[in-house]
C-alpha cells in the first residue's frame, strides 16, 4: 500500500493553470532529486555505481541536467538522445548507447562522443568498424532466451528482437578482443516495469556468471555489467515500489559468492533505469469537459491518449485525483476519456471516482516517464506543455504546448510544389 500524492492543492493548480492552460505534465523536482539520491544510497557498496538516465523516458534538458547534478548519466538510442546529451554536458562515458536496428550514422556520433557502444547484434560489429571504427571500450545486449521468461511489456527473451542470443555471446566477445578492444562491458534487460525485485537479483546473477564463463573461457575480464530499465513503479494504491536496498544486499550476497573467489573484483555495476527515476514524479493535469451519459457515463478531459497513451497500448492503470475532491466518496463509475475518433482513447474504464462536474481539473499520476515522450498528433492532437514545480515551491514551463504552427511546419501545400 502507498499514499497516491499529488504535490500541490487544487488551489494552486488552479494558480498555476491561469499561466498555463491544460493539458500539461507537471514534474516534481525536489522528489526527483531525493529518489535519484535514494538509488545512489541503495547501491552505495558499488565504488562506481551509475544509473545511465533513459533519456527516452522523459526527454527534456531540465530534467536531465537536475539528473546529471545527482550524478547520473544518459542512456541513449538515437542521434536525437545523443544530441540532448551533449547540450546538457553529458558526454564521455557518462553516455550509454544502447540501441537496436541502429543507422551506421548514429554509431559514428556516439563514438564522436565517446559514448560507451553498447551493441544489440554480432552484425553490427561490421558496421561499426566500417562507419565508427572500434572503440577501445564496447559492450553487447545479452539475450539469454529460454533461461530466462520476461514480463507482459517486453515480452519473453525468446521472442524479443533485442541482444546477442547465447549462442553467439562468447564468439561476440572474442571477435572484439581479436579486433583490439581492450575494456569490455556486459549489458541485458529482459523485463519492464517489474515489480519483484527478486527478478533483478537473479538478473544479476544471470550476469555474474557470464563474467565468470568469458573469464575462464575466453580471458575476457568484464569492466562492468550493466543490468538495463525496466524497474517498476507502483501505479496501483495497493502496490509497493521494489525494495531497492533489498535487490542491493542480493546482489552484493551474489557479488562476493560469485565475483570476488574467481578475483574479478572489482567489476562495476550499473543501471540505466528511466521509469523509476522520474515516473512517479510527473502528473498529466487536465481539465474534465463534459460529463455524458450514454450506456455507460463518460468523462471528457481535455488530454487525450496523444498525451499520455500507456493505457491504451498497455491497458495500464493509471491513478487518478479529482483535485478537491480527495476526500469525497468513490460512489461513481466511470470512463474517463480524452476527444480523440478512437474508442482505446481512454485514461480509465469503470473507475470508481467522486462525482465529476465539468469543470474539475484531474491529475493523472505516474506520467513522469514514458508519458509525454510517447505523445503523437493522431486526429491533429498538439502535445502539451511540460511544467516543472521547483523546489523552491514555484513553476517554470520547461518544454512549450505545441501550436498550430509546429503542426504545419513540416506540411508542404500543393500550391508549393513547383518550388524546390
Ligand atoms: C526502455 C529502456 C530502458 C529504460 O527502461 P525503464 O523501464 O524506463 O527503466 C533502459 N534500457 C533500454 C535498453 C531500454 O530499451
Amino acid at each position: 500500500m502507498h499514499e497516491k500524492h499529488v504535490p500541490v492543492s487544487k488551489a494552486q493548480l488552479e494558480e498555476i493553470t491561469r499561466q498555463f492552460p491544460t493539458p500539461f505534465h507537471l514534474y516534481d523536482e525536489q522528489a526527483i532529486r531525493e529518489n535519484a539520491r535514494r538509488m545512489l544510497d541503495a547501491f552505495s557498496w558499488i565504488p562506481g555505481f551509475k544509473n545511465y538516465f533513459a533519456v527516452k523516458a522523459c526527454p527534456n534538458p531540465k530534467i536531465m541536467s537536475i539528473l546529471k547534478e545527482e550524478g547520473f548519466g544518459a542512456d541513449c538510442s538515437s542521434l536525437p538522445e545523443l544530441m540532448l546529451s551533449e547540450k546538457v554536458g553529458i558526454t564521455g562515458e557518462d553516455i550509454m548507447f544502447t540501441s537496436n536496428d541502429t543507422p551506421p550514422e548514429e554509431f559514428a556520433a556516439a563514438k564522436r562522443l565517446g559514448a560507451v557502444i553498447n551493441l544489440d547484434d554480432i552484425g553490427h560489429i561490421e558496421t561499426l568498424e566500417e562507419h565508427a571504427g572500434i572503440p577501445e571500450l564496447i559492450s553487447f545486449r545479452y539475450n539469454p532466451g529460454e533461461a530466462r521468461t520476461g514480463n507482459v511489456i517486453i515480452g519473453e527473451p525468446t521472442e524479443a528482437k533485442y541482444g546477442v542470443p547465447r549462442e553467439n555471446i562468447l564468439a561476440a566477445y572474442r571477435i572484439m578482443k581479436q579486433n583490439g578492444v581492450k575494456r569490455f562491458g556486459l549489458h541485458t534487460m529482459v523485463a519492464s516495469n517489474e515489480l519483484d525485485g527478486s527478478y533483478f537479483v537473479e538478473t544479476a546473477r544471470m550476469l555474474f556468471e557470464l563474467v565468470v564463463e568469458l573469464h575462464r573461457k575466453e580471458g575476457i575480464r568484464i569492466e562492468f555489467i550493466n543490468m538495463g530499465g525496466g524497474i517498476g513503479i507502483p501505479n496501483r494504491p495497493d502496490q509497493d515500489p521494489v525494495d531497492l536496498k533489498t535487490v542491493s544486499a542480493g546482489m552484493k550476497a551474489l557479488y562476493n559468492q560469485i565475483i570476488v573467489p574467481e578475483g574479478l573484483d572489482p567489476l562495476n555495476i550499473v543501471f540505466e533505469c528511466g521509469r523509476m527515476i522520474t515516473g512517479p514524479y510527473g502528473w498529466l493535469v487536465s481539465r474534465v469537459r463534459h460529463v455524458a451519459e450514454k450506456y455507460k457515463t463518460y468523462v471528457g478531459l481535455d488530454a487525450t491518449m496523444a498525451n499520455l497513451m500507456r493505457p491504451a497500448i498497455y491497458g495500464a492503470y493509471h491513478h487518478i485525483t479529482v483535485m478537491g475532491k480527495e476526500d469525497m466518496p468513490c460512489s461513481r463509475i466511470y470512463d474517463v476519456t480524452g476527444s480523440l475518433c478512437e474508442n482505446n482513447d481512454k485514461f480509465a474504464i469503470d473507475r470508481k471516482l467522486p462525482e465529476i462536474e465539468p469543470g474539475d481539473l484531474v491529475a493523472i499520476h505516474d506520467t513522469g516517464a514514458h508519458g509525454y515522450s510517447m505523445g503523437f498528433n493522431y486526429n491533429g492532437k498538439l502535445r502539451s506543455a511540460e511544467l516543472l514545480l521547483k523546489s523552491d515551491g514555484t513553476v517554470q514551463l520547461i518544454r512549450r504546448a505545441e501550436t498550430e504552427d509546429d503542426y504545419f511546419a513540416t506540411l508542404r501545400f500543393p500550391e508549393a510544389e513547383t518550388e524546390v
